[in-house]
């Protein structure tokens, strides 16, 4: 989900290193630099055929694709795969500014959510999320990482309770409210290839009445981070 999006499509590029060196990171540290703003960049580092460290930022998949239109499958094994989908996926949202991002958006299709709770701004990673209650009912302005530009009224229950696992297996239950529910519903979509243009009553074009809206919906979040 997209509350703070710099409006550009993407050149995706995947570097491969295979370097023995001491200056590894400096390396990425410097493509980082050169790259940002204008790259979705991969860089995969390893030293002598193992992964040493990884600055990877996946290419974001577009509305359109096949892939968001998947359902997504439940995660059996957790492991070091799915620790590097985790780590990637929150330096995905780092760099494109979103709250929240569903697995299906860097292409792989595995029950598997990284959102941003708007009242504290922790991350919280979902491992095989089910929702378990819905109560109420809000409707507030959504956008997408997967589809720039594009915004639009949702409803969506007020308060949820959820049941997920951590990135080690251990099952959790986690109640959520307001924005932060708006954004785990938006994201749980995403593992059933449902959009949020799917569920939209009214798409928001004029400039005016979407910052409107979005304040309108900022409003609800404790934290009044700087959100567009
Ligand atoms: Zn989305």
């Amino acid at each position: 989900m997209n509350l703070d999006l710099r409006e550009q499509r993407l050149l995706p590029i995947s570097i491969f290193f295979q370097i023995k060196s001491d200056n590894l990171i400096n390396i990425v540290e410097i493509l980082k630099k050169v790259c940002y703003n204008s790259l979705c960049l991969t860089v995969h580092t390893y030293i002598e055929g193992s992964r040493f460290g990884t600055m990877a930022l996946r290419r974001v998949v577009m509305f359109g694709e096949d892939t968001l239109r998947k359902t997504s499958r439940k995660v059996e094994v957790f492991d070091d795969k799915l620790w590097v989908l985790l780590d990637d996926m929150q330096q995905t949202m780092d760099q494109f500014g979103g709250v929240g991002l569903a697995s299906p958006q860097v292409g792989i299709l595995r029950r598997v959510i990284v959102v941003e709770d708007s009242d504290t701004e922790k991350r919280v990673e979902l491992v095989n999320p089910v929702i378990t209650k819905e109560v109420g009912q809000q409707r507030e302005v959504e956008g997408c990482l997967s589809s720039p530009g594009e915004w639009g009224y949702v409803k969506r229950p007020e308060r949820i309770s959820l049941t997920a696992s951590n990135r080690y297996g251990k099952e959790f239950q986690l109640d959520a409210k307001g924005v932060f529910a708006i954004t785990i519903c938006h994201e749980i979509d995403h593992l059933n290839g449902k959009l949020f243009t799917d569920l939209a009553d009214e798409m928001v074009e004029d400039e005016e009445e979407l910052e409107k809206a979005k304040r309108s919906r900022n409003r609800k979040c404790k934290r009044k981070k700087k959100r567009r």
